[in-house]
């Protein structure tokens, strides 16, 4: 029998081989990571592991021992070369190849590096996706040092929390005219440029980088705006591209991504993809999460077609991010909002922020408000809006806001 192929030993790739065999899949299972570790989860990377808080073991998704126990082979520290779409058949570094019954790509996405030219590849420049790029970093994050990072998104930020908290003295500069300009209203943005500053960040919004100084080591960082900035270190979070190089070169659609349709599948038959690397229909239109409950919900149905009982995959977005004392949950997508609705929450420092496209609730970010995150989350996914009045009032309890739907039926 031949083995059904998993290319990438991440979140969505360790989901996949779980869910075929709990959905009785008798194949022989491969899942190939190009990482000399086992399948981990990324989030405490710049959350709690780069605090020093987590064992670099308790990262691990499942135990070793459930790969041998489940017939799943994993092969680690091995790279897949090339796919033939043709043979359904793929090739290592080593030459070897082998024929799969089932090809499923679930490869992740690739940070984005400063180019040489502006001094990325000096010591002392770190990106932020991988253990490895973890555990690089957490000895140069020495109380004192001086710090800066390069983008205000969510990962920029989560490392300029943990600097803060470890005592290095901290700027972040973010191009764009604020932070957070791609993911989160001008209300949340501002929420967090406040939470930093309190914690001692600078963050400079609307100055970009021109170019790292140093000899061998980073020494300088020079602003757009002119300045000179002595740094230690310098840390790169300005987003990441799709992992789509294997799928580009076998010819498969890529658009934002490996193209799939709701069921996982790509262009070409007996090849599937699931996570930070597949874009899938959405809304009319197409999108690419980079979320692990993304990776998780999109591998699982895509193991689901594979075995014959799949159904069409309805992505439920939800996100959070840990920064100080602060957890933010997200749910559901902003884009197309026009109003934003602010909720105090019931305790201080806690508020929520509701993104409404006319009387449709979109999407939440609640901080350190878990009651408004569920609460949104529930009616985000059953369809329903909440009265954007009462959002705004909170003596109107959480439990009882009005929908748009139960106002109108009231109308006399
Ligand atoms: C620092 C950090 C913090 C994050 N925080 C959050 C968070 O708070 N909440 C949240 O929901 N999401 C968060 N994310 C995003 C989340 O981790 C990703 O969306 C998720 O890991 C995607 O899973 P994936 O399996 O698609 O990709 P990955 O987990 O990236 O796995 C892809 C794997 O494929 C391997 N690979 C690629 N090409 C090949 C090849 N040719 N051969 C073999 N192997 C290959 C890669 O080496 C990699 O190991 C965070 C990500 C990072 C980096």
């Amino acid at each position: 029998m031949k083995p059904i192929v998993i290319v990438g030993a991440g979140q969505a790739g360790s989901a996949l081989a779980a869910k075929l065999r709990a959905l009785g899949s008798e194949a022989p299972i491969r899942l190939v990571g190009a990482e000399p570790v086992p399948p981990y989860q990324r989030p405490p990377l710049s959350k709690k592991y780069l605090l020093g808080e987590v064992e670099r073991e308790r990262l691990y998704l499942r135990p070793e021992s459930f790969y041998e126990d489940a017939g799943i082979e994993l092969v680690t520290d091995t790279r897949v070369k090339a796919l033939d779409a043709n043979t359904l058949a793929v090739a290592f570094e080593d030459g070897a190849s082998i024929a799969c019954s089932a090809i499923a790509l679930c490869t992740g996405a690739e940070p984005i590096r400063l180019p040489e030219a502006v001094g990325g590849t000096l010591g002392g420049v770190f990106t932020m996706r991988s253990l490895s790029d973890a555990d690089a970093l957490v000895p140069a994050f020495r109380a004192g040092a001086r710090v800066l990072i390069v983008g205000g998104g969510y990962i920029g930020l989560e490392a300029a929390a943990v600097a803060a908290s470890r005592g290095l003295e901290v700027t972040l500069v973010e191009m764009a005219p604020r932070i957070l300009a791609r993911v989160a209203c001008a209300e949340t943005a501002a929420w967090f440029k406040a939470l930093h500053e309190s914690h001692g960040v600078e963050i400079r919004e609307g100055v970009g980088l021109r170019a790292l100084v140093g000899d061998g080591t980073v020494r300088s960082a020079i602003l757009s705006d002119g300045t000179e900035l002595p740094v230690d270190l310098v840390v790169v979070g300005i987003g990441v591209r799709p992992e789509t190089a294997l799928a580009e070169a076998a010819g498969l659609a890529i658009e934002n991504g490996i193209r799939v349709d709701a069921f996982g599948r790509t262009s070409e038959p007996g090849i599937f993809a699931a996570g930070d690397c597949a874009s899938f229909p959405w809304n009319g239109g197409r999108i690419r999460l980079e979320s692990v409950p993304n990776a998780i919900e999109q591998a699982e149905a895509v193991a689901a077609t594979i075995m014959g009982v799949g159904a069409a995959y309805v992505a439920r977005p939800w996100f959070w991010s840990d920064q100080y004392d602060v957890k933010l949950q997200i749910a559901g997508l902003n884009s197309g909002h026009d109003a934003v609705i602010v909720r105090p929450g019931d305790k201080p420092g806690s508020v929520s922020h509701w993104y409404f496209a006319g009387p449709r609730l979109l999407a939440v970010d609640a901080m350190n408000d878990p009651r408004a995150y569920m609460t949104a989350k529930r009616m985000i996914e059953a369809g329903q809006s909440p009265m954007p009045s009462a959002v705004a009032n909170p003596a109107v309890p959480l439990k009882s806001l009005p929908t748009a739907d139960a106002l109108l039926t009231e109308q006399p």
